[in-house]
């Protein structure tokens, strides 16, 4: 089997307890299912800061853009708060992002049956629900220009951004959220703000158009629904949705929302993944939805599950592993059938668990499958 390169930044705070959590995994799937997965590591963020002065070497950058795939557990932490603006730990990811263009963000929002009770909504609401927001994450109103704070007249002050996409950006998003749901449920729905934008209706349009001209997506039934109302039907009926493609800002608020329906911010992953290249390669980074945790760091307290997630969606959608990725998700959710519960997770009856012991119980039942 030829071999991939996977590129591991730990980062700051909680990083490095749940990159090793995965380290176990990624060795577990190499001597037993034979994956050939290359890891190397190195420094991001913080701890990138402390040794280089910078969040990021271009070494690093290099490498990443070079990988099959990058996982990355988190950066930032109090102790750069005085750092400069442009060495900030957080500066890393939005370079990593800008530079390996990644511009499709895909965030699922799964409700696992052991946890129902951790959302602030129903059970019935809840339980079941696997939905996927697709955010594209390169354009519209975070980069387009004119932006800026202008002084004008009688000292007073003028705050301007602007949202700007063109077809070739909303087509290429609204693509990867049609391939995506053809390997799911057969639904997308789009959500923007055509009645009163102008860049709305282009998203619309160019969507729906996307949709007419291509036969390989005639199995879909694709929507098209207000954000403002999207936001409330999440709550109201969320199991209504399966794919939902929507813009930079919409997706910043939308993804997040649907995050916390689940209401446990350890168990998240995301996906950000960029365009074929003239190699046919996509580049890709993989990270949990949480942040570094000053709070809990090495205290050994961390939920590694949104980490070792986001390795199960590097096994699918950039390794060509989908059955060891399901095989992944399986065993997590069978650990949490067990009644295993890291501190953030904790409920009544159930057996608390370090950052480690939830490591070894996921590779425990890994080897009940060989
Ligand atoms: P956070 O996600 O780090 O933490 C929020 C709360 O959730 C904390 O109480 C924390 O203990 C808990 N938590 C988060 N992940 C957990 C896990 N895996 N297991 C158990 N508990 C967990 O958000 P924050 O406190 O707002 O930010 C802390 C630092 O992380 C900041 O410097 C911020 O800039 C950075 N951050 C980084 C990323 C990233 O690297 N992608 C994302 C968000 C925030």
């Amino acid at each position: 089997m030829p071999k991939k390169n996977i590129l591991l930044l730990a980062g700051d705070g909680i990083g490095p307890e749940i990159m090793a959590e995965v380290k176990k995994v990624i060795d577990w799937f190499n001597t037993n299912k034979k994956l050939s997965l290359e890891i190397s590591e190195e420094l991001v963020g913080g701890a990138s800061f402390d040794e280089n002065g910078t969040p990021l070497t271009d070494q690093v950058l290099f490498k990443a853009m070079d990988s099959n795939a990058v996982l990355l557990a988190a950066v930032g932490g109090p102790k750069w708060d005085d750092v400069e603006f442009s060495k900030k730990p957080e500066r890393a990811l939005l370079r990593l992002r800008k530079e390996m263009r990644l511009f499709a963000n895909l965030r699922p929002a799964i409700c696992f049956e052991e946890l129902v009770s951790a959302s602030t909504l129903k059970p019935e609401i809840i339980s079941g629900l696997d939905i996927l927001i697709v955010r594209e994450l390169t354009g519209g109103i975070y980069f387009g220009e004119p932006r800026g704070i202008e002084h004008i007249e009688n000292g007073d002050r003028k705050g301007i951004n602007t949202h700007v996409y063109t077809s070739k950006e909303i087509r290429r998003v609204a693509k990867v959220a049609f391939d995506l749901a053809l390997k799911r449920n057969l639904k997308v729905t789009s959500a923007d703000k055509s009645n009163v934008m102008e860049a709305g209706l282009l998203w619309k349009e160019e969507v729906q158009k996307l949709y007419d001209d291509s036969k390989e997506y005639k199995s879909i039934e694709l929507s098209h629904m207000l954000a403002d109302n999207l936001a409330m039907q999440l709550v109201r009926n969320p199991k209504q949705f399966d794919v939902i493609v929507t813009d930079n800002l919409f997706g910043d608020m939308l993804s997040d929302e649907a995050a916390m329906l689940t209401g446990s911010l350890g168990m998240l992953p995301s996906a950000s993944l960029s365009e074929k290249d003239k190699h046919g390669r996509i580049r890709s980074m993989y990270e949990p939805c949480h942040g570094s945790a000053p709070d809990i760091a090495g205290k050994g307290i961390a939920n590694p599950i949104a980490m070792i997630l986001s390795f199960a969606m590097a096994l699918k959608y950039s390794l060509d592993f989908d059955e060891e990725s399901d095989l992944l998700n399986e065993v997590v959710k069978e650990v949490l059938k067990d009644g295993l519960r890291t501190a953030d997770i904790m409920e009544k009856g159930k057996q608390q668990v370090s950052t480690s012991e939830m490591g070894d119980a996921i590779i425990a039942k890994l080897n009940n499958k060989i």
